[in-house]
């Protein structure tokens, strides 16, 4: 097995490997999964349980990551989207790990301070280079996501960019400088010109699409009529907690998904009367 030096290569043989490619996982044939017994060959490892060799997420079996040659085709790859709707729920935190650790060791090939080729750090899931400069980690933007209710209604967007016309939470970036708090404030009154209260922190989910870490938040409506920033929405309405409660509605987030699980959580909290949302 070839030792990069951008990659750490595993002290005992591991049980799992995924194996990454920046068009999707690989698909083993004879199991027509994206798991492997025996790592496929690769230009780099990294390991996806951490934690001083113990299983650092869900799954009991020690896990690696093989990194597949970017400017090779593989005919059999499955991207992260598909696998997410066909994998077993304990291999979905290892599935987008990988897909994390995969996007980080492609795009920290080079030092942004000297333009040195950067090494994976001895001890640490980080890299540097050799002058030294600051460590590397995996990185994640993150982001808020609010659910802002009003009595028995709650408020969802359509954006411009939403797959398959699907109606969502409103979300967006933290700035610099600002806290979760007041972005959720900032993003409610510039995209839907609204006034908020009552914001209460709710749950948070890793996101891989691409490296992100999203908040999620309950607010109370307190004022404003909905004016829509156009270029960022098709449509915002209120919708009642009697009609998000219909089964399989098309236009609803997936299930798993935290825009879901606020918005369940909501239509949860209305059956008994108006409780305050929450998961
Ligand atoms: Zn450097």
């Amino acid at each position: 097995m070839n030792t990069s030096p951008r990659s750490r290569s595993p002290d005992q043989a591991p049980l799992r490997w995924l194996a990454w490619h920046p068009n999707g996982f690989l698909i083993n044939p004879s199991t027509a999964t994206p798991w492997f017994s025996t790592p496929p060959g690769a230009c780099g490892w990294l390991p996806l349980d951490i934690c001083a060799g113990r299983p650092r997420l869900t799954h009991d079996l020690p896990a690696w990551l093989a990194l597949l040659d970017p400017t090779t085709a593989y005919p059999n790859l499955a991207p992260l989207r598909q696998l997410l709707s066909e994998a077993p729920a304990a291999d979905l935190p290892q599935l987008a790990r990988a897909q994390q650790l995969g996007h980080w060791w492609q795009a920290e090939q080079y030092c942004s301070h000297c333009g040195q080729a950067t090494v994976l750090h001895p001890a640490e899931l980080a890299f540097t280079c050799i002058n030294q400069h600051p460590l590397r980690y995996p990185t994640f933007n993150p982001c808020v996501m609010v659910l802002i209710t009003r009595g028995q209604h709650c408020l969802l967007a359509r954006h411009h960019r939403s797959r398959a016309g699907q109606f969502s939470c409103l979300a967006g970036f933290i700035e610099a400088g600002e806290n979760a708090e007041e972005t959720v404030h900032r993003e409610v009154l510039e995209e839907v010109g609204l006034r908020i209260d009552s914001l209460r922190y709710a749950a948070s989910q890793n996101w891989p699409f691409a490296s992100q870490l999203m908040l999620g938040f309950y607010a109370n409506y307190a004022a404003g009529d909905i004016q829509l920033d156009t270029a960022e929405l098709q449509e915002a309405r209120w919708f009642s907690a009697e009609t998000l409660r219909e089964p399989n509605l098309p236009y609803l987030p997936a299930k798993g998904t935290l825009s879901r699980r606020l918005i369940d959580g909501f239509v949860d909290s209305c059956v008994d009367g108006d409780k305050p949302a929450a998961l």
